[in-house]
């Protein structure tokens, strides 16, 4: 059976991830290493729980009248959430149509991860970091060419509709001028929804952002 590797959830997020009230729910591993990530402390000290799409539905369906009343559900992030993406069909079988099924993701990830997450998943919000294949590099380990190609056909899949994307000013890393070709490319390319910010750092490598809160709070739990 297929189980998503856990590491924590936060539940009565509203308007961060996703419409309406949302319980994110936070899954372990991810191909890149970006310089500031938020998770890296918290991927590394904890171990995940392997639950089943059943027990997940059981520790979140608490929060069920928010969701319908408003509009939301579940966001998946992590880590990387499209490394689970076999996981989101037997998810929505079990938690209906009724709520929104959401993933965080970078889309450094297989093609196939995003055409199996393509068929259950409502909202795609994608972390593009910057456009600029050095900076990409520099910031993340990875390649800008796999997360711009996979983007694309995306686009094309779902539709700009279902896709927000990211688009943060980081550090040291690129400028507003930088973030500007990234969000002109953006638009040529067909996104439609962008969500533009910036990371900021306190002490030396933590992060954080000025619209998100952070993912390793845990209420309720
Ligand atoms: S994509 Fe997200 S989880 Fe992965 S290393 Fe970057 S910030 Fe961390």
């Amino acid at each position: 059976m297929i189980r998503y590797p856990l590491i924590g959830i936060s539940r009565h997020r509203l308007g961060i991830d996703g419409k309406g009230v949302t319980s994110l729910v936070c899954g372990a591993g991810c191909p890149l290493r970006c310089r500031y990530c938020i998770n890296k402390k918290l991927l590394a000290e904890r171990k995940p729980e392997m639950i089943s799409p059943q027990e997940l539905y059981v520790r979140v369906k608490r929060d069920d009248l928010y969701y319908r009343a408003t509009g939301g559900g579940i966001t998946f992030g992590g880590g990387e959430s499209l490394l689970q993406a076999s996981f989101y069909g037997p998810f929505r079988e079990i938690c209906g149509d009724a709520w929104q099924i959401n993933v965080e993701t970078s889309l450094a990830v297989l093609r196939e991860q995003v055409e199996i997450a393509a068929e259950s998943v409502d909202e795609f919000i994608v972390d593009c970091k910057d456009l600029d294949p050095d900076v990409y590099h520099r910031y993340t380990g990875g390649e800008e060419s796999l997360m711009e190609d996979n983007l694309r056909f995306l686009l094309k899949r779902v539709g700009p509709d279902r896709i927000v994307v990211r688009v943060p000013l980081i550090p040291d890393h690129n400028t507003a001028e930088s973030r500007e070709k990234s969000i002109e490319k953006l638009s040529t390319m067909g996104v439609t929804r962008l969500d533009v910010f910036s990371y900021h750092i306190r002490d030396h490598d933590e992060l954080y952002e000025k619209k998100h809160h952070d993912k390793q709070e845990e209420n309720g739990e």
